[in-house]
């Protein structure tokens, strides 16, 4: 049976048949049947209380790793960005922050307070919720090493306080209580100095700029690495820079980028994906594994 919602009680914004290409960084895909953004994390949770038990449900970050297809998704999303948005230090060396903070902010906010270990999350341009999910990682840091614990919810709304006990975690794999979504997570950092923090930030930054097609939509990195080798060696060496299909490309500037030139669809897309993941295993006998998720409906 549908849960019938009462309007009044939700201070956030529900919005039907909403397009979803302007919440993703590759600025494609169709719409969802419902998008809500919550008003704060209370209001997230009376939303959750009333969801219906069958409903589709997708979280969104800042939609830097996703790939929505053309046909939309056939349930309701929910938005955190803007939504949970609480940060501060807690204890000496440590950081709480809610999921909808985004990496470069929580990076920032460390560095200055004086506290080491998070500059690589400067220049991934998700949330924090995005980079628990996705264990995301740069310049050999990675978010879960850093996570002394974390608060889920479940569709019903209930909170639970977990511990990084709970979750097996690999290369852009994390693995957890199924059906649990993150609203905060405490990270332990250590003491540092700011102005060498922000000096390595701003390196990492240009490290990027540097190798990277950023300001151009894409989906970052799209394939895992595959063991002991680096996707966009392979897709490079396959002869694949510069390949197109539509309004997709697979980057010149860096082979494991797919960008949206203009125009993209998100069938574009999903089909160079699936040309370099047969190209590069005609060549080289190695299937890639997509890093980028796939969601919705053709
Ligand atoms: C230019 C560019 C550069 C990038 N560089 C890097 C990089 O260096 N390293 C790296 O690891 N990644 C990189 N990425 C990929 C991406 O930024 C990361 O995967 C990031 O962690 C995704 O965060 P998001 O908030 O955008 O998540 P989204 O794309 O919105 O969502 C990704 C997944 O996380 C889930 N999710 C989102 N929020 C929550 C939540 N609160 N609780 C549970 N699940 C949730 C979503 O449902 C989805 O399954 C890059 C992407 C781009 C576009």
């Amino acid at each position: 049976m549908m849960a019938v919602q009462d309007p009044l009680r939700l201070r956030g914004e529900l919005r039907y048949d909403a397009p979803l290409a302007g919440h993703t960084s590759w600025r494609v895909g169709g719409r969802a049947r419902r998008l809500y953004q919550p008003a704060d994390r209370a209001d997230l949770l009376r939303f959750l209380l009333d969801l219906a038990p069958d409903e589709p449900l997708l979280w969104l970050g800042l939609g830097s790793n996703l790939l929505v297809r053309d046909g939309g998704f056939p349930g309701t999303v929910i938005l955190t960005r803007g939504c949970l948005e609480g940060l501060r230090r807690s204890g000496a060396d440590g950081i709480q922050a809610e999921a909808g903070v985004s990496c470069a902010k929580l990076a920032r906010f460390a560095a200055r307070a004086g506290l080491t270990g998070a500059e690589f999350l400067a220049g991934i341009p998700g949330t924090l919720g995005g980079a628990l999910a996705m264990n995301a990682g740069a310049f050999g840091g990675e978010t879960w090493p850093l996570v002394r614990a974390v608060e889920t919810v479940d569709r019903a709304g209930e909170v639970r306080g977990r511990s990084s006990a709970d979750y097996r975690v690999g290369y852009r794999e994390v693995q957890g209580p199924a059906g649990e979504w993150f609203l905060e997570a405490e990270l332990a950092l250590q003491a540092g100095d700011v102005t060498l923090g922000q000096a390595r930030i701003r390196g990492l930054l240009e490290r990027r700029a540097a190798t990277q097609p950023i300001g151009l939509p894409s989906g970052g990195s799209t394939f895992r690495n595959p063991p002991g080798d680096h996707a966009a060696r392979l897709i490079e060496a396959a002869g694949l820079k510069g390949l197109r299909r539509g309004g997709a490309e697979v980057s010149p500037k860096h082979a494991n980028f797919i960008i949206n030139t203009g125009g993209a669809r998100a069938a574009d897309i999903e089909a160079l994906i699936e040309q370099v993941q047969v190209e590069v295993e005609r060549h080289f006998g190695i299937r890639l594994v997509p890093e980028v998720q796939r969601v919705g409906v053709v």
